[in-house]
Formats: structure tokens, C-alpha cells, sequence
């Protein structure tokens, strides 16, 4: 829980992005009850509820009457989530940071299913005690093969080179270490062990391996001398833009739309505008959800795994009139938002509404062709400062609030935008790369 400017924020991790329908279904609850209603989805695949207590009774001088309807709120939002199994260790629950590929163990894109390897990271972490410790900014990924999470820039991540073996990845980059998947959380956890024995972490002056001075190197040669590991050819992680030629369609990495599973099945690729998911979707998908799991990922969407061919094209006309995406052409695809007014005091602008009103008004956004995925989509981050909090990584178009309108940011060059209007113009002249 953090207070924000638009009352208490409640933060939820959700290892590997998976929940199942009931919680998903609790959450949409908890979220209306207590919160403003809508589900934040964030770049860790996690959630975020803002809001709790925000309508309880205002502070008297003391501050009293807010602050113990805000606490009051919190700690029923806090029993609902712990109720449906979504708080099983207070102690670990900052650090239970795990991406996972979205897709892992639906199609054939990856070498095997990273699934069991979510359960078994997340029971070991919270199994020891002071891994408590660590950071909370700290993050583990569980890529299954197909490199579209080991791209993230995990602290500690494997990326399977073969059924068997993998990468050890050490601050986003190819440690040079290899290990027997059956060893790979030992590997996570023991580089995380690593890492808090690092003075500076100790001392409160480092928060990821990256801000360590050698840091990767240093972990890595403290990993090697408690485990047995092996080396190889250096692996080349692969941004989403050169994995997409030959994937699914997908939003910079994100599956979008329907993916074929081996027993005949399909993978339902969602993406949520501005990664805000309302209650009302939330119940939506967790109906839908026949495969009864609902996956978040790291690009602010859902995948509905399992579920039946017959009934999909109902399925897509009801996400559609919910206000959820799955055609890879949307114009939603690739535009992600900070928290912006009223949630950050820092934000000079409402950013997610601006947003929003650019996406859906922009004049001739250009439509995806067929073989280059990316073509009128270019991912595009609206920020309210310039901290850019939520950015993805790689090519983007930054769209910052100045206090005057807005300043577009792209491959170095940057044009000062005095209205929305204008700000619109500039970013779809940009996505359609004209
Ligand atoms: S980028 Fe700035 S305005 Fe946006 S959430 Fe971060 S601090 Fe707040």
C-alpha cells in the first residue's frame, strides 16, 4: 500500500501473470468495493488498485478521519486479496517479482513450459527468509525459450537454449553461464543470493544488479562458485520487432489475437487500452476464461489460454463491445501511459485522457501491412514529466507533457507541440513513420 495523490494504491504481485478466474473475478470485486474500479495492469505484469479510501470521510486538523478511512479500506482490500490467495506471503510479497512468457506451454513457440518453473520460483523464494530482503524493484524472469521476456532486462532470468539447458541471464544481458533446466530457479535464487551480499545492496545503495559497478560479472562469479555451471556460445536476445517477423501478431511482444495450441484449442491474445482494465472487463475475461486461467502480461495485456474454436468468434464480438482489443490493427496496440493527473502530483497533464483522445481521434492512423507488423504502430509512451515512468524498452515515441502542451521525442530528434490537436498530428505522422 502507498498513498497517492488520489488516495491509497494497492499493489499486487502476480508471479509469472497468472491468476486464475476466481481471482481475477475477486479482484474486480475488491477493486469496485473499495478502490476506483479499474485494474491496473503494469510492465511486470502485476496489478495496481488506486483509489482505496478515497471517499472516506475528510481529514479533521489531526488528519485522523482520513487516514483511518483510508487504513480502514486498505486492510479489507488487503483480507479480500489475502482470501483469494492472492497475499500468501506478507513477508515476500514486494519480491515476488517473475515474469514469464505469456504464451509458455500454449503453443510451440517455446523449448518447454515455463509454468512449473513459475510455481516452483515463487514457493523457494517465499521458503526463504532472507530473500525477504531483497529490493522490491528486483526481477526475476522465466523466459520459455522464445526470448520475448528475457528482453526485459530481468536481474536474474534463464532463457532455454535447448529442452534441457539454459542461459543464465544477469542484468538483461547473456551471463555466459549455462545450466541444466532442472537447476535453473537454484541459479535464480542463488544469483539473488548473490546480489544481497553485495556491500552496496546491504547498504541500501543499489536496487538492481545494473547499478552495481560489475555487478553482473560480480553475481556471476559468485553463482559459479556455488553451482555447478556450465559456459558456451554467447546467446543474442532479440528485440520485439526482429521476433514478431516470424511470431504471432503481437503488441511490441504482446500476443495479440488468437494463437493455435497443439490439442486444437486456441491461446486468446487481449490487449487492454492503457493497460486499465475496468471491473466490468475483468468479470468479463474471468467469464470467458473457460480454460479457467487468465495470464497477465508484461505489455499491459491478458491471454485467455484453452479456450474451445467453436464459440471464438462470439468470444471476440463480446471483448470488442466490452472496449477490449484483439486485432493486431487497433491503433490501441503499442500506446502505453503513466499514471499522469490526478493519481501523480508530479504529472503536468491528464495524460491517460490525452492519450485516449489521440488514439481514437488521430486522423489516418496507417493500418498495419501484412509481413511488417509494426508499420503504423510504433509504440508510443505518453508521460505527464519527464521521469517516463512505465516507458517500454526500445524504439518509442515519447510524448511528454511540458506545462505548454507536449514535446514529441523520437530517434533524437524532438518537436515542441503547443495543444492536443497539434500533439495528435505529430504522433500519428510518427506512427505511420511519415
Ligand atoms: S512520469 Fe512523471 S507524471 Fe508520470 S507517473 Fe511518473 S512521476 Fe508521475
Amino acid at each position: 500500500m502507498h498513498a497517492a495523490a488520489d488516495g491509497g494504491l494497492a499493489r499486487i504481485r502476480v508471479p509469472g501473470g497468472r491468476l486464475t478466474a476466481p481471482q481475477l473475478r475477486g479482484l474486480a470485486g475488491a477493486a469496485s468495493a473499495w478502490g476506483t474500479g479499474v485494474i491496473e495492469l503494469t510492465s511486470r505484469a502485476n496489478v495496481q488498485v488506486r483509489g482505496l479510501g478515497a471517499g472516506s470521510a475528510p481529514a479533521g486538523r489531526d488528519g485522523t478521519a482520513e487516514t483511518s478511512g483510508r487504513t480502514g479500506a486498505a486492510d479489507r482490500f488487503a483480507a479480500r486479496m489475502a482470501e483469494a490467495g492472492l497475499l500468501p506471503s506478507p513477508t515476500h510479497e514486494r519480491v515476488r517479482n517473475v515474469l514469464a512468457s505469456p504464451l509458455t506451454g500454449c503453443d510451440a513457440g517455446g523449448t518447454l513450459d515455463a509454468g512449473p518453473l513459475v510455481s516452483e520460483l515463487d514457493r523457494r523464494l517465499c521458503a526463504r527468509a532472507a530473500l525477504a530482503g531483497l529490493p522490491g524493484r528486483f526481477l526475476f524472469a522465466l523466459d520459455d525459450g522464445r526470448g520475448d521476456v528475457a528482453w526485459l532486462g530481468p536481474d536474474a532470468g534463464i532463457l532455454p537454449t535447448r529442452a534441457d539447458g539454459a542461459a543464465l541471464i544477469l542484468a538483461g544481458a547473456d551471463s555466459g553461464l549455462r545450466v541444466p533446466v532442472t537447476s535453473a530457479v537454484t541459479a535464480l535464487l542463488a544469483a539473488a543470493e548473490a546480489f544481497l551480499a553485495e556491500p552496496a545492496v546491504r547498504e541500501g545503495r543499489a536496487w538492481r544488479i545494473g547499478e552495481l559497478p560489475g555487478g553482473a560479472g560480480r553475481v556471476a562469479a559468485r553463482v559459479r562458485a556455488t553451482l555447478e555451471t556450465g559456459a558456451a556460445d554467447p546467446v543474442r536476445l532479440r528485440p520485439p520487432a526482429e521476433r514478431l517477423r516470424a511470431g504471432p501478431p503481437s503488441a511490441a511482444g504482446g500476443p495479440i489475437g488468437a494463437v493455435e495450441q497443439p490439442d486444437g484449442r486456441v491461446a486468446l491474445g487481449v490487449a487492454v487500452p492503457l493497460g486499465r482494465l475496468t471491473s466490468a472487463q475483468a468479470e468479463l475475461l474471468a467469464a470467458l476464461a473457460s480454460g479457467g486461467e487468465v495470464r497477465l502480461t508484461p505489455w499491459r495485456g491478458v491471454v485467455l489460454p484453452g479456450l474451445a474454436r467453436a464459440g471464438l468468434a462470439r468470444t471476440l464480438t463480446r471483448l470488442a463491445d466490452a472496449g477490449l482489443v484483439t486485432d493486431a490493427g487497433s491503433p490501441w496496440i503499442g500506446v502505453t501511459a503513466c499514471t499522469g493527473r490526478p493519481g501523480c502530483a508530479k504529472s503536468l497533464a491528464d495524460v491517460r485522457a490525452d492519450a485516449a483522445r489521440a488514439t481514437v481521434s488521430g486522423p489516418g492512423i496507417a493500418p498495419p501491412v501484412a509481413d511488417s507488423p509494426r508499420t503504423g504502430t510504433l509504440p508510443v509512451h505518453w508521460a505527464g514529466c519527464e521521469r517516463r515512468c512505465g516507458r517500454p524498452r526500445g524504439r518509442v515515441a515519447d510524448v511528454v507533457a511540458t506545462g505548454d502542451g507536449y514535446r514529441v521525442d523520437l530517434d533524437g530528434r524532438s518537436l515542441a507541440c503547443a495543444d492536443i490537436e497539434e500533439t495528435t498530428a505529430v504522433v500519428t505522422a510518427a506512427r505511420g513513420e511519415t
